[in-house]
């Protein structure tokens, strides 16, 4: 087991950090649609708006939410060293664990956030959309803390093959319903064409979508992307920066798994700032499975964020909305883009990005078990699959170097994707040049909405 850091010792952040005022650049506006979703519309708080555009660097966590964070925050932040020790590496490896709080991962960070914000603007229930589940848990966790009602639409193929993940959600009191579901229009519309087996996030989407409008006090919360949601996620770094002050170490290397974003933005963002204002060099390096490839094989340019084609474009990284994410045991990591921070940071090199394939992520992170006592989500066994090859390197070099990573969750809801990698049967999935090309190329030109 890795030694502890003493978390007791690190106060709960009273701030979160806003990076935009470091960036001497402008995140790239988003474009209307073209096309409007029935008069439904996404109803943010104001105080969730202000937080994208504010220039104000720190950010107040309220009370309630920092109480609510005090119940598992600070995380821990250890070191791994069984895991050097068998990897025989000079490198010194942590792991920050977001796995510790009852939802799994880190997305309770910000699901309370939102569910706090949202029940002061007089919002009575939330409903969401969730593909492997995790986000859907996070959100009926932090609506029990706030009195909120919860409803989740859940990927009917998760629904059924993760029944544990619904269970936690129902105990929390959520209405959980499978994707699609004949009771909507856009269900109705979808299984008059498709094999019920086939449903996706952007219809999930579009149902909870259409459950806003059954009354005037519910609301569509939307996962990780958002900047406000990546602010959430700072306190993942700030506190890493102050655990590691504390041992007198500085971090070299620090690793997230990449899928919206949030994960990794909220552990790097303080690092990049640093870098950018004190010439300090520490590498942010995000990883993102094979299968869906979007900062190391996408395009930089204006997509939907889901596959309807109702929502604003965004500029960012993108293997196309169309495009058909392999079906990898990584649920959360299957988006086919990322969030238009984390893509304009890589554009503009401030981190960087590697892709992995998923036999060799699940073969990291059982290793991390039998090191560490402690089995990862299988995206956060992206981030300590990135480690491992980093801490080879190290032994390669012979240059010494502290890796963080930030492990976002834990796998024991994911033991039958575990099963299947220890039978041998998980394969790893390769995505064609012409695949992407294709999917790109149904991407509409800009030029032609505007
Ligand atoms: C959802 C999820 C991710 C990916 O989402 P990001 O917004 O990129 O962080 C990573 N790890 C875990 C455990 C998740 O649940």
């Amino acid at each position: 087991m890795g030694r502890i850091v003493s978390p007791s010792k690190v106060e709960v952040p009273h701030k979160w950090f806003n990076i935009l005022t470091a960036l001497n650049f402008d995140i790239p506006v988003n474009l209307p649609p073209e096309r409007s979703s029935d008069g439904v519309s996404v109803q943010l708080p104001i105080e969730l708006v202000r937080q994208t555009v504010t220039k104000k660097r720190w950010v107040d966590i309220p009370a309630a939410v920092r109480a609510a964070y005090e119940k598992w925050r600070p995380t821990p932040l250890l070191r791994a060293e069984a895991l050097e020790k068998y990897l025989d590496t000079p490198a010194r490896i942590y792991y920050k664990n977001e796995g510790v709080n009852v939802s799994g991962s880190h997305k309770l960070n910000t699901a309370i956030a939102q569910a706090y914000y949202y029940h002061r603007a007089g919002v009575r229930r939330l409903v969401t959309a969730t593909g492997a589940g995790q986000w859907g848990t996070a959100v009926a966790v932090a609506c029990a803390m706030f009195g909120l009602e919860c409803g989740v639409r859940m990927v009917g193929t998760s629904f059924h093959s993760k029944p544990y993940r619904r269970t936690m959600m129902e105990l929390y009191g959520a209405e959980v319903s499978p994707s699609p579901d004949p009771i909507t229009k856009a269900g109705r519309q979808f299984l008059a064409n498709h094999d019920p087996d086939s449903g996706n996030m952007a219809l999930a989407i579009a149902e909870s979508l259409e459950d806003t409008t059954r009354d005037g006090f519910t609301r569509f919360c939307i996962g990780s992307g958002e900047l406000y949601s990546i602010l959430h996620q700072t306190i993942i770094g700030l506190e890493v920066k102050g655990q590691l002050s504390m041992l007198g170490e500085e971090a070299d290397v620090i690793i997230g798994s990449l899928g919206a974003g949030s994960n990794f933005g909220g552990i790097a963002a303080p690092y990049i700032a640093d870098n950018i204002e004190n010439g300090k060099k520490v590498r942010c390096l995000s990883v993102e499975p094979s299968a869906c490839p979007k900062l190391t094989r996408g395009e930089y340019r204006y997509d939907f964020t889901d596959s309807s084609g109702l929502t604003p474009m965004e500029k960012m990284y993108t293997l196309g909305h169309h495009f058909a994410t392999p079906d990898i045991h990584a649920g959360g990591l299957r988006y086919h883009a990322t969030s238009k921070l984390i893509s304009a940071l890589y554009h503009y090199g401030l981190v960087e990005a590697i892709a992995v394939p998923q036999t060799d992520v699940f073969a990291s992170g059982a290793l991390f078990l039998r090191t560490e006592g402690f089995l990862p989500a299988p995206e956060s066994a992206h981030a300590v699959h990135g480690a491992v090859l980093e801490a080879i390197a190290a032994r390669v070099d012979g240059i010494p170097r502290t890796i963080v990573i930030n492990l976002s969750g834990h796998g024991y809801f994911d033991l039958a994707a575990y099963q299947s990698w220890h039978d041998g049967t998980m394969v790893d999935i390769n995505v064609t040049d012409d695949e992407i090309r294709k999917s790109l190329s149904q991407i509409p030109d800009v030029k032609c909405i505007l």
